[in-house]
């Protein structure tokens, strides 16, 4: 069971995730997050000890320590619980103050987004003690890795979970943090952001369990962005492959590969909402469950490369050479379109453009285009039903748009178009394909 930040934000949130997971005497795992808005203000520290701003750093430290001050009061009532509480919040706040001292490298940022995620397991793992709920506290530091290339194994958190797990077998209740792990230097790393429900798939398909709870502030994957369109729906049922095009094509809801460890372990995932627990929520599992357009997600950030060139003509290999510069910088394509003169790929990184462009230069004309969105339309075997090409180009009617992509699967049909466009279009596309205003 994974808990966003929004539910563990609050006391009271805490304590009634303190009773989700102790609703049945099933042995379970917790992952929780951050408490809401924390991680955004490590993000904030470390970017002012970056650009060489202590200052600030000090103050945003100080306005975050009083948070999980306030906090305590109302998370623990005894003495000792309050105490316990009180020790670990110096302990990360000295922590903090600490490095500012120190010089700012990148491994020293990774440090203090940790933080995050150890206070509020500690200061859970408290209230369950105060409230006598048999537990263990499992560090995260200690079982979740990343390989040479930043990627999870779920071999690898295997192998180091079980013997841990084995080592508690007396219990049945086991607290730890998402998000935060090693990498290959041993030093403390991430998952990137919205990581904790990556930690909760690869925990949930390291020990094969039954099922990979992930409990946030919403009753499930719905149609469209809620926070964009007005009128959204649950949806019930997706396949794991529906999921992941979702949340790689920009569902916030999900981390973008959060969906694969599940899916190869085959442990359905759930989505539920701890503001309202009774809500079916969106049930993940091989099946799709319907045919027919199930969403509608964007993905902003993304870069257009155009590569004309009369040489492709009758040219095979052409297009292997031009995929290995992007491998060459480890960038991944999105979305590739192509004519008897041209290729267009999607980029979602700049780090690379520059170096990728001058590479490109030899094989043609090189036209580069930012500030360009995704929208993904998914759905089971879509292209086949419900007229769903005819009315996704009819609401599209006043978009430019730049580029389609559909066949690659049987659920997924893409287009590009230029950022400014995107919320017009998700409202075009709510309204087209879902008949919602
Ligand atoms: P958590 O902190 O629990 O991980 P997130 O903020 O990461 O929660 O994800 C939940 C949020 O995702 C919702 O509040 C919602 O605004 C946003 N969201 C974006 N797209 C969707 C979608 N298609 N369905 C549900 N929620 C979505
Ligand atoms: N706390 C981390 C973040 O805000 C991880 C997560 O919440 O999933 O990105
Ligand atoms: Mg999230």
């Amino acid at each position: 069971m994974k808990f966003g930040g929004t539910s563990v934000g609050k006391p009271e949130r805490m304590h009634q995730v303190a009773e989700l997971i102790t609703k049945d005497a099933e042995s379970k795992i917790v992952v929780l997050s951050a408490l809401s808005g924390t991680t955004n203000s490590l993000v904030a520290i470390g970017d002012a000890m970056a650009s060489g701003d202590r200052e600030t750093a000090k103050q945003q430290i100080d306005k975050l320590e009083a948070h999980y001050q306030a906090f305590i009061p109302e998370l623990v009532k005894t003495d000792a619980a309050r105490a316990k509480a009180k020790a670990i919040i110096a302990e990360h706040f000295e922590f903090l103050t600490i490095i500012l001292k120190i010089s700012f490298s990148e491994a020293l940022s990774k440090d203090i987004l940790a933080q995050g995620e150890l206070l509020s397991t500690k200061l859970f793992s408290v209230y369950l003690g105060e409230k006598g709920i048999d537990h263990a506290l499992l560090p995260a530091l200690e079982f979740m890795s990343i390989d040479i290339h930043d990627e999870p194994q779920v071999s690898a958190i295997r192998a180091k979970l079980m013997p841990i797990l084995e080592q508690n077998k007396d219990k049945k209740l086991f607290i730890t943090q998402g998000y935060i792990c090693r990498n290959v230097r041993g030093e403390v790393d991430n998952l990137k952001r919205g990581g904790s429900d990556y930690t909760a798939s690869l925990v949930a398909a390291a020990v094969n369990a039954s099922v990979c709870e992930i409990w946030t502030d919403i009753d499930g994957m719905h149609n469209n962005d809620p926070r964009v369109v007005k009128k959204t729906v649950a949806i019930e049922q997706l396949s794991f492959e529906e999921a992941a095009e979702l949340a790689y094509f920009g569902a916030k809801i999900l981390h973008p590969t959060c969906i694969w460890p599940a899916q190869q372990q085959k442990v359905p995932v759930k989505l539920l909402n701890t503001m309202q627990p009774e809500a079916a929520g969106t049930v993940i599992t091989q099946e799709a469950g319907s045919v027919g357009v199930k969403a509608v997600a964007a993905k902003d950030g993304i870069i257009a490369i155009n590569i004309k060139s009369s040489r492709m003509l009758l040219a095979y290999g052409f297009l292997r050479k031009i995929f290995e510069v992007f491998e060459k910088y480890r960038t991944p394509i999105d979305m590739i379109t192509t004519s008897e003169v041209a290729v267009s790929v999607t980029i979602d990184s700049g780090t690379h453009l520059k170096a990728i462009v001058k590479e490109l230069e030899p094989f043609g004309t090189i036209e580069v285009e930012q500030d360009h969105t995704i929208i993904s339309v998914v759905g089971n075997e879509i292209a086949q039903t419900q007229n769903v090409l005819s009315r996704l180009f009819e609401a599209l009617t006043p978009v430019p748009v730049r580029m389609v992509s559909y066949g690659g699967s049987k659920h997924n049909v893409s287009i590009l178009l230029p950022s400014s466009f995107k919320t017009q279009t998700l409202q075009l596309l709510n309204k087209g394909l879902f008949g919602l205003e």
